[in-house]
């Protein structure tokens, strides 16, 4: 048995496809003049050949893997069209009098070297796709078969070093039913795939490739990150037994998706999930999330060399917009600053940067970069239920000045014609404590609070919420936060107001209870925490959740209460 990092839970049984990379042979010989011709039509013919595949597998990802996750091989395809990459191989073909293979190739790690040596990390990361593109040439020109993944004839669990974008692009989902690989992490591109497909899959293992062969029988545990080859019949029926455990729990939340997040005696909240792109409302949708309560639109700002401007932006919120079909979206303005960083936005050293310059700071000293969201954000509430909120509040002076704004925003856009909500609600993060503190006048100002635990958490108890070294020193359910956030949802509500969480405090089922007990409106969260929080939700009583909450607040610990409610769980 061999151990590697769990990375996409799940147990599955099946037979072996080992993708093993094999060496092209590749022709160093010189060659002759004569030959050169025939040499650039090999390499032309296979750019042709590499070129239609490539757009195959854009077309197949667009579909099965939306349009972000397609980006990448409209990048392959991009490389392939440039005349850069042609002119380069063909010039070393003529100049050094080598086969196309070879002189593909070498342009092939002069380029790679290149990308590897450019500042942005995007740009470092180009270097895998240009290898990609480049091992697809090569097998063209030498017309060696790269094994095609799309069409597949049984059921199979992948096994390989890692895998490319192109092989989780291009294979057959429908067979494919896990993955194993000697290397990877939690966020390599093979993990990220597994957990959208919903498939279990171990990364990092070691050795595989000499271990297992095609067809070999293999159990993939992604709970445990156990890979099991060849088992015999007695693990067989222990995982089999475990496969079919997870797959009843797996069932019984899929049928909590069309129940709604009420308690016993009918007290009904919403359950909401927390987005980075329009396409990750896909799983909140399927979890049973009724809205987004969370929009962190920095990371449309990401992974690129400038700005978003005004209509992409737009594009990507009249997108959540559309998929949403009318459910709300919060949207929250740039949240840069602090550990998020813009390779094109330059910031100031700071000695301590999550107090520092970030968020909502800079949005209304660089007012241009503020007013191109907020147009687009205006723009996208034409074509569903969008809210606008600003993170990283300190006081009523900061709302009252992003308002200001965002009322500038909408007379421009009220004069150049273009269509909006004009009753688009507006709110605000509590996430610093003076915002909680002062929440009983902030609520006059706004249409909803949207509670930021992970930040609250960090500045109410000073405790650096990246620091693995004081990590047991940060706890939601230190009594000091647990009062903050009752102060919150209490003077909320005297002022009628909507009040959610969208930090990660959401998602913990004793934090949930303690929440429902406070009377949280809205709980917002990452979308596979949803059924198992709603289904804490629906096995308890508002009144119940009251009385366990009143206890709590009368607690001296976080440790104390998190015992309380664990063992108050037990008994439903
Ligand atoms: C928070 O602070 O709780 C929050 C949701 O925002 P972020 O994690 O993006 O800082
Ligand atoms: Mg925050």
């Amino acid at each position: 048995m061999k151990k590697g990092i769990a990375v996409s839970p799940g147990i599955v049984i099946s037979k072996a496809l080992v993708l093993k990379e094999e060496v092209v042979d590749l022709n160093t010989n010189a060659i002759s003049e004569q030959a050169i011709a025939g040499e650039i039509s090999r390499l032309e013919d296979a750019l042709k050949k590499s070129a239609l595949q490539v757009a195959k597998i854009v077309e197949k990802a667009l579909e099965e893997l939306g349009a972000e996750k397609a980006q990448v091989f409209e990048a392959h395809k991009m490389l392939l069209d440039d005349p850069v990459l042609k002119d380069t191989i063909t010039e070393k073909i003529k100049k050094e009098g080598i086969s196309a293979d070879y002189a593909t190739h070498k342009a092939v790690e002069e380029l790679k070297v290149v990308f590897e040596m450019m500042d942005s990390e995007y740009m470092r990361e180009r270097a895998a796709d240009i290898k990609d593109i480049g091992q697809r040439l090569i097998n063209n020109i030498v017309g060696k078969e790269t094994i095609d993944l799309a069409v597949l004839n049984e059921d199979v669990v992948i096994i390989g070093k890692d895998l490319t974008p192109s092989d989780t692009a291009s294979m057959d989902k429908a067979r494919v039913k896990g993955f194993a690989t000697e290397i990877g992490g939690r966020t390599s591109h093979t993990a990220i795939i597994a957990r959208t497909l919903e498939i279990p899959a171990v990364v990092g293992c070691g050795q595989l490739l000499d271990e297992i062969k095609t067809g070999d029988t293999v159990v993939i545990d992604g709970s445990t990150g156990e890979v099991c080859i060849n088992p015999a019949q007695t693990e067989l029926d222990e995982y089999s037994r475990k496969a079919a455990e997870f797959q009843a729990r797996k069932e019984k939340m899929k049928a909590l998706k069309a129940l709604p997040p009420e308690t016993t005696d009918g007290h009904r909240v919403e359950l909401a999930g927390n987005i980075g792109k329009p396409e990750d409302v896909i799983p909140v949708l399927e979890n049973g999330g009724e809205a987004v309560g969370l929009f962190r639109t920095e990371f449309l700002y990401m992974n690129r060399e400038n700005f978003p401007n005004e209509e992409e932006q737009f594009m990507a919120y009249k997108s959540a917009a559309e998929r949403m079909s009318g459910r709300p979206i919060i949207i929250r303005t740039l949240d840069i600053g602090g550990d998020k960083h813009l390779p094109y936005l330059e910031l100031p050293e700071e000695a301590n940067p999550f107090l520092g310059y970030r968020a909502i700071r800079i949005c209304l000293e660089q007012t241009d970069l503020f007013k191109t969201q907020l147009k687009a954000i205006l723009r996208g509430s034409a074509f569903g239920k969008l809210k606008v909120m600003f993170p990283m509040i300190s006081g009523i002076a900061e709302i009252r000045k992003a308002k200001a704004v965002l009322e500038e925003c909408k007379i421009e856009l009220r004069s150049a014609g273009a269509a909006f909500d004009e009753n688009l609600e507006v709110g605000i993060m509590i996430e610093i404590p003076s915002a909680a503190m002062m929440a009983d006048q902030l609520a006059k100002e706004v249409d909803f609070f949207s509670i930021g635990t992970n930040d609250l958490c960090q500045y109410t108890l000073a405790v650096d919420r990246m620091n693995e070294k004081i990590s047991d020193l940060y706890d939601p359910l230190h009594p000091a936060v647990l009062r903050l956030i009752k102060k919150v949802i209490d003077d909320g509500h005297k002022e009628g107001i909507m009040v959610g969480v969208c930090g990660e405090m959401a998602s913990g089922v004793e934090n949930a209870l303690i929440l429902l007990g406070m009377g949280l409106d809205e709980f917002s969260m990452s979308a596979v925490a949803i059924p198992y929080v709603k289904e804490v939700i629906r096995n308890i009583s508002l009144v119940k959740a009251q009385e366990i909450l009143n206890k709590c607040l009368q607690m001296e610990t976080g440790a104390q209460i998190k015992e309380y409610i664990q063992n108050e769980m037990k008994s439903f």
